[in-house]
């Protein structure tokens, strides 16, 4: 159950349907349009000129609150919310200079979301979910997730407190499950896969009343993802980079990253927008199908998904609007990548930059290097890679990886005498 009443918020003028426009009054029960259903996902509007006097880039500056909430005024959340104690947000992003030259670019720069708390950029969603929830005076706040954002909100909600209850696939990797349960979530193991697990999520939340997260549901997940774009913009001194990489499997997060740039544009803090490229795993490649073909993602049929990256494992993008949008808007390019190319890209990511991604945050780098090999990208271009979570998140199919790249250690005894002749043996 929730309470009646939602606080007003000066700065947000409304949740508009992205199929329709129809404007609707933030409420604790408000999620989706009236006359679209599901497939009418509402997106937070704001009154620019109010944001603007509350926050710039020189208050920016001046912050030294380097957690997500560093951007509330530019969120749909009151200036006196009280937020999470976890550190949500100010991931490091690095420079890759060798990246950079195997693919033939100015530069990469790969952002490390498997920094935050439970290890992926969910959990800036996640942290925006538990405040919401809060603030509307939930008992209980649910989700289905393939795992991460089940994680994060499991990992938030723990923060303080907060009763939740998860839906998962029985197969997500076992880190992601031993997450929810280290957190003391109620969790669901359901036999079947993400598109089953969130059928039944949305079925229990509107049974019980719960606080429903799910992704391309709730309007205000988009508003905590597009933080990851904001530090990505202010990390560069708002240089806008000329492309960013980032994985696609409902398409929220590329929807977060397409709101950063259009709230920073609206704001004047930047006067172009990056060319956003959504990379999908070649076995859930719904938005490339989409994007190749020109069908209309509102009435496109589901698929079948089957992909080693778990994470971007979806029949049926659930904010498929926003994730087209995204791409087409900024001139971007929608491309598929092999479940091999996502494999190798884990140590090739990992030996040419540091950050060690599970296989959706490596499908990113994975779609650089496609992008690269088809001359969408050149040596003009400084390029971002959000790597969007932890390779620890997935070892299996890390050790498949480095096994596929034929990385092997060398096995020894406890003697030097051993170990010269496993060296001897490498070479
Ligand atoms: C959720 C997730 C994605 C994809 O995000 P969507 O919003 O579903 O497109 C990519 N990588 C990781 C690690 C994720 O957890
Ligand atoms: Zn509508």
């Amino acid at each position: 159950m929730t309470d009646a009443a939602a606080p007003v918020l000066a700065h947000v003028r409304g949740l508009v349907c992205v199929v329709c426009g129809e404007t609707y009054e933030p409420a604790p029960d408000r999620y989706v349009c009236d006359h679209h259903g599901n497939e009418g996902i509402l997106d937070v509007a704001y009154d620019y000129d109010t944001v603007g006097s509350a926050i710039s880039k020189a208050s920016l500056a001046a912050d030294r609150d380097q957690t997500m909430w560093r951007y509330r005024a530019l969120m749909p959340v009151g200036a006196d919310a009280e937020v999470p104690p976890l550190t949500v947000g100010g991931t490091p992003m690095y420079d890759a200079p060798r990246l950079a030259s195997a693919v033939g670019v100015r530069s990469v720069r790969v952002k490390d979301e498997g920094r935050q708390p439970t290890a992926s950029l969910k959990d800036r969603a996640s942290a925006m979910a538990v405040v919401k929830a809060r603030e509307f005076g939930a008992e209980v706040v649910t989700t289905a997730s393939t795992g991460n954002a089940a994680a994060a909100l499991s990992g938030i909600a723990a923060s303080v407190g907060q009763p939740n209850v998860i839906f998962v696939p029985a197969s997500a990797p076992e880190a992601k499950i031993a997450q929810l349960l280290a957190y003391g979530s109620t969790v669901a193991l359901v036999n079947g896969n993400y598109a089953a697990a969130f059928e039944l999520c949305m079925s229990a939340a509107s049974h019980f009343g719960w606080y429903n997260r799910n992704t391309g549901f709730n309007p205000y997940m988009t508003e905590g993802k597009k933080t990851a774009g904001l530090e990505i913009l202010e990390q560069l001194h708002w240089n806008v980079p000329d492309a960013i990489f980032v994985s696609v499997g409902d398409g929220s997060i590329i929807g977060g990253l397409h709101k950063a740039m259009k709230d920073a544009t609206a704001l004047g803090w930047i006067d172009s927008m990056p060319r956003i490229f959504g990379i999908q795993a070649a076995g859930s490649d719904y938005l490339v199908q989409a994007f190749e073909s020109g069908e209309d993602v509102l009435t496109k049929a589901p698929i079948a998904a089957d992909t080693v990256a778990d994470s971007i494992s979806a029949d049926l993008p659930r904010d498929r609007i926003k994730a087209m949008a995204a791409v087409v808007e900024t001139g971007g390019v929608y491309l598929r990548v092999s479940d091999a190319d996502i494999l190798a890209a884990i140590p090739l990511l990992a030996r040419g930059s540091g950050v060690f991604a599970e296989p959706a945050g490596a499908a990113a780098y994975a779609g650089l290097i496609a992008a690269a090999g088809q001359g969408l990208v050149g040596s003009d271009d400084r390029v971002v890679v959000l790597s969007t979570g932890s390779g620890l998140k997935d070892v299996a199919s890390a050790m498949r990886a480095v096994t596929e790249a034929g990385t092997e250690p060398m096995r020894v005894d406890p003697s030097l005498d051993s170990l010269l002749a496993a060296m001897d043996n490498q070479t």
